[in-house]
């Protein structure tokens, strides 16, 4: 797993808060990493950009086309936050995981503190569809920041747009930025979210 410096979005809920500034200490280089990868050639199979927002990197695809010329497969976790260079790198990925984080309208908004960013994750999400790429959809879920019934609506717009694989991620209270949103995960009607995608996981916390 290389985890990408950078997040333009600021979820309450992000587990990552060291990641979301633009540059930090500590970190390798990209050279330092693919060192690392020319080491582990046949031991390890495949290379996951994540995050922060891999879509983030300008030098994303450039990193892909690296780890791809030592034959690794490569996966990328996104929220589909950059559509145009998340539609740029499909071709060099061989799964997503994409993170869906509220209906697509103004709940995105609240999630993330950032104007349009559903429209932006839309933009992402349908692309993806469309290209057919192995990916799997997910949402961070506690009843205290999105209700079931936006829950529902969600997972109604997926479906509809034609995602086949989906996991709900009950949210994790450790680690982060120390969020604790109030009251507990109230269940929501998992029997008409699984019959909704051809495969369906729940996550518990
Ligand atoms: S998009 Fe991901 S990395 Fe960025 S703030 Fe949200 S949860 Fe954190």
């Amino acid at each position: 797993m290389v985890y990408c410096q950078g997040c333009p979005w600021r979820c309450c809920y992000c587990h990552n808060p060291h990641l979301l500034p633009g540059r930090a200490a500590g970190g390798s280089a990209w050279s330092e990493v693919l060192g690392f990868l020319r080491r582990r050639r046949g031991l390890l199979d495949a290379v996951v950009f994540s995050g922060g927002e891999p879509t983030a990197q300008p030098g994303l695809a450039r990193a892909m086309r690296d780890a791809r010329a030592l034959g690794y497969r490569i996966g990328l976790h996104s929220a589909g936050i950059y559509p145009r260079r998340f539609a740029e790198v499909l071709p060099l990925v061989d799964w997503v995981g994409f993170d869906a984080k509220a209906p697509f309208d103004a709940a995105y908004e609240r999630i993330t503190g950032v104007r349009a960013s559903g429209e932006a994750a839309l933009a992402s999400a349908r692309a993806l569809l469309a290209s057919g790429v192995d990916c799997e959809f997910r949402t961070t879920w506690h009843a205290g920041f999105l209700s079931p019934a936006e829950l529902e609506r969600l997972t109604r717009t997926l479906a509809e747009l034609g995602v086949r694989r989906y996991a709900l991620q009950e949210f994790r209270a450790s680690g982060g930025a120390g969020f604790r949103p109030e009251g507990g995960v109230v269940a929501a009607d998992l029997d008409v979210l699984k019959r909704r995608f051809a495969q369906f996981s729940l996550r518990r916390a």
